[in-house]
C-alpha cells in the first residue's frame, strides 16, 4: 500500500480559485479505484471555507511551528469527505483573512503552511510513503521534507500546475523563518531570491506537470519563466500527466446547476441558451451562435488577442459572453464592450460556479487563446457540455483539442498556432462557417461527443509514478 499525502493551497469542494482546486479535489478520489494507494489531503483552513464544511470538521490536535525567532500555533482539524481524510491547518494570523491569495505576505503565509505540514507529520497517525505537493504554495514542504526527513524514507513528488507563479521572496526570509544551516540556501535560491517553486524542483524525487505538452514546453526559455536550466537538469525525473475532469460532477445529464439537463440522445443546448440569454439580458434567439470565455482575467489567457479583434468579430451575427474575475485592465475592457454592444455582448465579473455550468451548457463555442496553458480544464469541461473549444496550440490545449479537418472529418475543435490576434480572428470566422454548414457541424459535434478526459487514465499514471518511488521490499 502506498500512502500519499497531498499538500496544496486549494481543493474542491472546500476552496477553489482555479484548476488547481479541481485537480487536488479529483485525483485522490480517482486514486481510490487503485487498492494499492491511499491518498489524504492537507490544506490551510481559510476563513473563506464555508460554514457547511467547518461544521463537519473535528478538532484533532494542536502543534507549535517554530519559525526562526518566533513560534506560531497551528491547530489541525480533520474531515472525512467521500471516504478521503482531509487535514486542515488553522492559524489565527495567516489564514483568517478574506479570500485566498493577494496579500503582501503571501510568500510568508505559504512558507508557514509548508512548515506546519512538516510539523503536522509528527502529530498525525498517517505516515506517508510519499508527500505529493502542488504548486509553489506547497513547494517548501518538498524542500523541508527532503532536508528534515520528518518521516523515515518518505519520498516526494512535486506537480507544477503553473510555472509562472513561483513564490519569490527576499532571501532574508530564510534566516527569519527556517532553523536550517545556511548550506541549504543554495537549493532554494534563484537569482538572489528565495524561490519556493525552485526549491521544490531542486529537492523533489519526481516532478510532474499537468500535460505532456507543457512538460516539454517548460524546458524552453519562452515558457520556463526562467527555470529551464533546472528543468533541463531534472529532465529524467520530469513527466507530463494530463489532467482529467470528474465526469460525474461535470455531467450535463445530471448537473443540478443547469436549467435543462441533456438527455442521452438530445443535447439541450438551445433550451439552455434561451434561459441564459434571458439571465444575461441578451436577445433571446436559440439559433444565434454563442461564443463564451470563462476564465481568470489575466494575461496568460490570451485576452490581449481577444481585445484586438473583438470589435471586428462582434460585427458578425453572433453573441459573446464572458465570465471572469481578475486584472482591472481586462475587467474594465470587457465591461466597456458589453456597454457598447448590449445586444451582443454580456460581461459577468464574478466567480460563479453555477453560472459557469449554465454557460458551458448553453454556448456553442468556448474561446481559449492562451499564451500558455499547462493543461486547461475549461476546454475539457466545454467538451463535456458539447461546446466546441477554439484554442491556441499550446500545452494541454494542444494535447486535448485537435483542429477540425473538413477533408478527413476529424477534429474536436479549432486551433491556431502563433500568438497573433489575426490568426485568432481567422479561426473564429472559420468556426462560424462550419457552424453554418449543417453537415460539417454535425460531424464536428460527433467528434466532440467522443472526446472524454476522465481521471481514470491520469490516476493510473500517477499510481505508476508512486510505484517507481516506493522503496524496494527487503527480501530475506
Ligand atoms: P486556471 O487553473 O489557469 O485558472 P483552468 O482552465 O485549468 O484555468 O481552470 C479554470 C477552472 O475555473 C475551470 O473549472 C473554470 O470553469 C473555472 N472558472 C474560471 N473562472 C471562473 C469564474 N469566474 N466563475 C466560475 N468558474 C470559473
Amino acid at each position: 500500500m502506498n500512502k500519499i499525502l497531498f499538500v496544496a493551497s486549494e481543493c474542491t469542494p472546500f476552496i477553489k480559485t482555479g484548476g488547481l482546486a479541481d485537480v487536488v479535489g479529483s485525483l485522490p478520489q480517482a486514486l481510490k479505484q487503485n487498492e494499492h494507494v491511499e491518498a489524504r489531503v492537507i490544506l490551510p483552513l481559510y476563513d473563506e471555507i464555508d460554514e457547511k464544511w467547518r461544521d463537519q470538521m473535528e478538532y484533532y490536535t494542536a502543534c507549535t511551528v517554530e519559525l526562526g525567532w518566533r513560534n506560531q500555533e497551528a491547530s489541525i482539524y480533520t474531515l472525512n469527505y467521500n471516504n478521503i481524510i482531509y487535514y486542515f491547518i488553522s492559524n489565527d494570523y495567516y489564514f483568517t483573512r478574506k479570500g485566498v491569495y493577494g496579500y503582501y505576505d503571501d510568500g510568508e503565509r505559504f512558507v508557514f503552511f509548508s512548515q506546519a505540514v512538516i510539523e503536522a507529520l509528527a502529530h498525525i497517525e498517517f505516515k506517508p510513503d510519499i508527500l505529493h505537493a502542488h504548486d509553489w504554495q506547497a513547494g517548501m514542504a518538498v524542500a523541508l521534507a527532503k532536508i528534515m526527513q520528518p518521516v523515515e524514507d518518505m519520498k516526494t513528488v512535486f506537480t507544477i500546475h503553473n510555472i509562472k507563479y513561483q513564490g519569490i521572496m527576499p532571501l532574508a526570509i530564510f534566516d527569519d523563518f527556517f532553523q536550517l544551516s545556511r548550506e541549504h540556501i543554495a537549493g532554494m535560491e534563484w537569482n538572489g531570491m528565495l524561490n519556493c517553486l525552485k526549491g521544490a524542483l531542486f529537492h523533489a524525487d519526481k516532478i510532474t506537470t499537468v500535460s505532456p505538452g507543457y512538460a516539454e514546453e517548460i524546458k524552453d526559455p519562452y515558457y520556463s519563466e526562467g527555470l529551464h536550466p533546472i528543468l533541463l537538469e531534472r529532465t529524467d525525473d520530469l513527466a507530463g500527466v494530463l489532467n482529467g475532469i470528474d465526469l460525474k460532477e461535470y455531467n450535463p445529464l445530471t448537473d443540478p446547476f443547469i436549467s435543462v439537463n441533456y438527455r442521452s440522445s438530445r443535447i439541450k443546448k438551445k433550451e439552455n441558451k434561451i434561459v441564459l440569454q434571458e439571465k444575461l439580458g441578451l436577445p433571446k434567439d436559440s439559433e444565434k451562435p454563442l461564443f463564451i470565455i470563462i476564465t481568470r482575467l489575466v494575461e496568460q489567457k490570451g485576452l490581449h488577442l481577444v481585445q484586438h479583434i473583438l470589435d471586428e468579430f462582434i460585427q458578425e451575427d453572433v453573441q459573446f459572453a464572458i465570465l471572469g474575475t481578475g486584472d482591472e485592465e481586462f475587467e474594465s475592457y470587457f465591461r466597456e464592450v458589453s456597454n457598447r454592444y448590449p445586444e451582443k455582448a454580456a460581461t459577468i465579473l464574478t466567480f460563479d460556479e453555477g453560472l459557469a455550468r449554465q454557460m458551458y451548457a448553453s454556448a456553442d463555442f468556448l474561446i481559449m487563446p492562451s499564451k500558455f496553458e499547462p493543461c486547461g480544464l475549461a476546454q475539457l469541461i466545454a467538451l463535456q457540455y458539447k461546446t466546441v473549444p477554439i484554442v491556441r496550440e499550446t500545452g494541454g490545449l494542444k494535447d486535448t483539442v485537435s483542429p477540425y479537418n473538413e477533408l478527413s472529418g476529424e477534429g474536436n475543435g479549432f486551433s491556431f498556432v502563433n500568438y497573433n490576434a489575426h490568426d485568432l480572428l481567422s479561426v473564429l470566422q472559420y468556426a462560424l462557417t462550419i457552424y453554418n454548414s449543417p453537415l460539417e457541424w454535425q460531424q464536428l459535434l460527433k467528434n466532440v461527443n467522443k472526446s472524454r478526459f476522465s481521471w481514470i487514465d491520469s490516476a493510473h499514471k500517477y499510481a505508476g509514478i508512486y510505484d517507481q518511488l516506493k522503496p524496494e521490499p527487503i527480501l530475506i
